[in-house]
């Protein structure tokens, strides 16, 4: 505004993984406005959460003090988030008797029930150095890689499809690719909403002349955009995406040359798609045989399409058939490794790339090396100058179940130590989650509110907002960029860098990270090494010049390859891998009892599980009710009008909110935003995993609705 500030500070955007560089403004060690800055993904552009999402950050709820669970006080599942109750549950503790604790327990845990006893769940909303620090601890520390973060409930699936197909889990392209594209598809994803800023590249493009194609069972803003909408039903994506690839080979559209000389597997994939003629799955799909024809032909000869995609995708039993399809996709009709092609899970945390790459996941180390691969396993025991184990740990889900395992179960976890995730919101099934959490013996909890998590801690260590520390993260785009500390820390709350060396230390780690900003450059500099190639060139140095360097990037001068897979795939043979899918229905499908299917997503202004976006007064006044949204001939065959209150119930959990009407929603389905407390819509969700991804299908369980 026109008000005087003290400084600005260039920084980025806490919330999405669209990677928005912003200028905070500060007057008082406080952030007064923000500001787009010219940054390589946002080109001066916010959205709302954006612009006006910082004040969480100075809210009244931010922990100042360690705290310590009172004696006796039983850890009660039923969260609540009323802080003013917080000195019923815990008190106040200096810093040495809240580390000493949080340390001491722990290790006792591991001393008496050895290392698969203790879990550690990192966060995709803090710094690379963090992430890189924290699954350091856990594997070194705590002896096991139980570590693991939200990238299990986002892209897993596409990961691991990733991986196998081409080698690598991230992107092939840049958002801005689009502008290059005749043709985009947008699958699984709301843009509008979930990657704002993302999506007006996309929009703009559309105004160019590309042809944008929204492929969802919900129709969402960017189909007022699009060429061709195709709504098919809930859980049949294979079904759509195995007919468009039929197409292609079938009427003779695929790249042969590109096939021949840069894929494997190819027969079994036209094996495999064979039954799939668009007319034996129109009635599986719901979408006219004519139609699929007609966009995959278009998909196959345009001169460069690119596939966006997101958790519509991911998030399903089958989340990692879904991303095989579209990895033969792009391959059979060529369209990879070159501009305006190729494939874009888009990320949602503002790290969640960079958290993955720093090896916060239990079956992988820095830069995807496997824990079993005994050439990685060797380099990092010399590297780190200790003994690792050599098994993949478990995951988000898996941890939670072997915290309610009996005790003979020589696995069981009863310790564990959360930075900035909040899983008593974010999980799948919470009533089940929320009991594992209250069942653990020792439950440390990093953050900067007393999250739902929070209140089932014994011991809470408050840390700083992503405003109050330097550090970087890396965006959708595989874009290093550089946050800057703008404002101090409230009261006693300390940086999540010093926090996780603190607990190093008391488990006798010998490390030394010097410098300012508790050794960031260090750990930087070290994590640079254990990836070896990946950014090789992205020198700490470098990143306080440039602000953001694109990765891989192999050496200083190099600018970084936006487009990557053009000449080979980084793959044991430089191939891509086809892997054909077929049907695979959802774990839960609706039936008599529990009649409409229930997809859970985000809002454009709440951001996961609300711990920031419900405590920034903006956001909150313009999204303040927990919502289920229908169609309205679901509506008026359920006899409801919008506004009204509802119980939504699962198998596993109910909940009270209200119907809004928005005609986009699919026949026989209701969509919920899962940021609400008060209505919290993983009560209701199903636990059930991908086989190979280990994703929860957070997008297709069984409810049933009725009005209050
Ligand atoms: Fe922040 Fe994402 Fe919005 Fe950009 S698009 S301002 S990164 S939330």
């Amino acid at each position: 505004g026109s008000q005087k500030v003290d400084r600005e500070v260039k920084s980025v955007c806490p919330f999405c993984g669209v990677g928005c560089q912003v200028t905070y403004k500060v007057r008082d060690n406080k952030i007064v406005g923000v500001d787009g800055r010219d940054g390589p993904a946002n080109h001066d552009r916010l959205c709302v959460k954006g612009r006006f999402g910082f004040d969480y950050a100075h809210h009244p709820h931010r922990l100042r003090l360690p705290l310590i669970r009172k004696p006796g006080v039983p850890k009660d599942p039923n969260v609540q988030r009323d802080s003013a109750r917080w000195q019923e549950v815990f008190r106040e503790a200096t810093w040495d008797e809240a580390l000493d604790l949080a340390a001491g327990r722990l290790k006792d845990l591991r001393d008496r029930h050895g290392a698969k006893s203790l879990a550690g769940f990192g966060s995709a909303k803090g710094t690379n150095e963090e992430a890189y620090l924290f699954q350091k601890l856990v594997r070194t520390g705590f002896g096991s890689n139980n570590v693991d973060h939200c990238t299990r409930l986002c892209h897993a699936s596409s990961v691991a499809a990733l991986l196998e197909g081409v080698g690598s889990g991230a992107v092939s392209n840049q958002v801005s690719d689009v502008g290059l594209a005749e043709l985009v598809l947008v699958i699984g994803s709301n843009p509008t909403s979930n990657h704002p800023v993302a999506a007006t590249w996309m929009k703009n493009a559309a105004k160019a002349g590309t042809k944008i194609v929204l492929a969802d069972p919900r129709i969402t803003d960017i189909g007022k955009h699009a060429w061709r909408v195709l709504q098919f039903k809930p859980d049949t994506d294979v079904a759509l995406l195995n007919a468009m690839i039929h197409t292609i080979i079938e009427e003779g559209l695929a790249d042969r040359a590109f096939l021949e000389a840069r894929a494997t597997n190819f027969d079994a994939l036209r094996a495999g798609v064979h039954a799939f003629a668009p007319e034996q799955m129109e009635a599986v799909c719901g979408i006219p045989a004519a139609r699929i024809r007609e966009v995959a032909r278009a998909f196959a000869t345009a001169k460069s399409a690119m596939i966006l995609w997101g958790m519509g995708i991911s998030q399903h039993v089958h989340g990692t058939d879904n991303a095989r399809c579209l990895i033969a996709l792009c391959s059979v009709a060529g369209q990879i490794g070159k501009p305006g092609s190729g494939l874009h899970p888009l990320r949602g945390q503002n790290n969640v790339q960079g958290a993955s790459d720093a090896g916060l996941i239990p079956m992988m180390l820095p830069n995807y090396q496997r824990v079993d691969n005994a050439q990685a396993h060797s380099w990092f025991e010399n590297f780190w100058g200790t003994s690792l184990d050599a098994k993949p740990g478990y995951t988000v889900v898996e941890i939670m179940h072997k915290a309610l395992a009996p005790d003979s179960d020589p696995h069981k976890v009863r310790g564990m130590y959360v930075m900035g995730e909040n899983p008593a919101m974010s999980d799948p099934d919470l009533n089940h989650a929320r009991d594992a959490l209250a069942a653990l013996e020792h439950l440390v909890v990093q953050d900067i509110f007393l999250t739902e998590t929070a209140w089932l801690a014994d011991v809470v260590l408050p840390a700083t907002a992503w405003p109050e520390k330097t550090g970087t993260v890396t965006n959708t785009d595989r874009i290093v960029q550089l946050g800057r500390k703008a404002i101090d820390p409230p009261g006693e709350a300390k940086p999540d860098l010093w926090l996780i060396q603190q607990l190093a230390a008391r488990f006798g780690l010998p490390w030394h990270y010097p410098g300012e900003d508790d050794g960031v450059a260090a750990v930087y500099e070290e994590m640079r090494q254990a990836m070896h190639e990946a950014i090789a060139g992205i020198t700490w140095d470098r990143l306080q010049r440039e602000g953001s360097v694109t990765y891989p990037c192999l050496g200083e001068d190099d600018p970084g390859q936006s487009i990557v897979f053009t000449t080979s795939f980084p793959t044991s043979d430089g191939r891509v891998h086809l892997v054909p899918a077929g049907l695979v229905r959802g774990d839960e499908p609706p039936d008599a009892e529990f009649p409409l299917v229930l997809i859970t997503g985000r809002l454009l202004e709440h951001w996961h599980t609300g711990s920031m976006t419900r405590r920034s007064r903006v956001l909150d006044a313009i999204e303040p009710t927990a919502t289920a949204t229908l169609n309205g001939r679901e509506l008026r065959r359920l006899g409801l009008a919008a506004g009204q209150r509802v119980q939504l119930q699962s198998r596993r959990g109910e909940l009270l909110c209200e119907v809004r009407r928005d005609d986009g929603t699919p026949d026989g389905s209701v969509f919920m935003p899962f940021a609400f407390v008060e209505a919290a819509a993983n009560l209701l969700t199903n636990a059930a995993l991908d086989p190979f991804g280990k994703i929860p299908e957070f997008k297709y369980c069984a409810v049933r609705l009725a009005a209050l």
